[in-house]
C-alpha cells in the first residue's frame, strides 16, 4: 500500500480503492452485442420509439385505469402507454394489401415473427419456454402487433434463430413503418401525430 493511500476516512478510502477498481464497471459480458446490431436495427428501434412517443403526444394512449376507476370515471395517474390498437383502427385498411404486395414486407405475412410463450402452472411454475409460430396477420392491427413483436424479440440470443432472419424482419418492420407513414401523413386523423413525430 502506498503511503498516501492510508484510509483515514471513508472518502480517502474510496479514492484509494478507486486507483485500482473505481469506475471499472463490467461491460465485457455484453461486448458481442454491439457487433450484432446493424445500422438498420438502430434505425428501426429509433423510428419505432419515435412512433410511440408521437402516439403518446397525439393522445393515442391506453386507458390503464382499473376497471373500477373507469366505471366510476375516476381521475387516476397511470403510466403513459402508446395505444397501437386505436392508432391501427384509423389507418386505411388498404395497408394490408400494400404489405402483401411488397417484396420487403411480405415476410410479415408469409413467415411472421414467432411468439415467445411460457407454460405456467400451479404456484408460479414457469415451464417450457418456447418459440411458437404466429398466425399470418389478417388486419392492420395484426401487422402492428408483428412490428411490436419484432422489436421485443431482437437480440434474444438464441443460437437456433439465425441473425439473417432478424435482419430480414427488422428490414420488413422498418419498411412497414414507412408504409404506415405514407398512408397517414396527409390524413386529418393523424395531423397531431405527424406534428408530434417531427419534433426536431
Ligand atoms: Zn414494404
Amino acid at each position: 500500500m502506498r503511503l498516501n493511500c492510508i484510509p483515514q476516512d471513508l472518502r480517502i478510502a474510496l479514492a484509494c480503492v478507486g486507483n485500482v477498481g473505481r469506475h471499472t464497471m463490467h461491460s465485457s459480458y455484453r461486448e458481442d452485442i454491439a457487433s450484432l446490431a446493424s445500422e438498420e436495427m438502430f434505425e428501426f428501434f429509433a423510428t419505432f420509439a419515435r412512433f410511440e412517443y408521437a402516439m403518446k403526444r397525439a393522445k393515442f394512449l391506453e386507458d390503464s385505469r382499473t376497471k373500477k376507476q373507469k366505471k366510476d370515471g375516476d381521475t387516476a395517474e397511470v403510466n403513459a402507454r402508446a395505444n397501437w390498437n386505436t392508432f391501427a383502427t384509423l389507418v386505411d385498411k388498404s395497408l394490408l394489401s400494400t404489405v402483401k404486395k411488397c417484396s420487403v414486407c411480405k415476410v410479415l405475412i408469409e413467415d411472421p415473427a414467432k411468439r415467445h410463450r411460457v407454460t405456467i402452472s400451479g404456484e408460479k411454475n414457469f415451464d417450457t419456454l418456447q418459440w411458437q409460430d404466429a398466425d399470418a396477420p389478417q388486419s392492420v392491427n395484426d401487422l402492428f402487433l408483428q412490428v411490436r413483436r419484432i422489436r421485443n424479440s431482437l437480440f434474444h440470443g438464441e443460437k437456433s434463430v439465425h441473425s439473417n432472419r432478424d435482419a430480414e424482419l427488422v428490414r420488413a418492420g422498418l419498411h412497414f413503418l414507412d408504409h404506415v407513414w405514407e398512408a397517414i401523413h396527409d390524413s386529418d386523423s393523424f395531423t397531431e401525430f405527424v406534428d408530434a413525430f417531427d419534433y426536431l
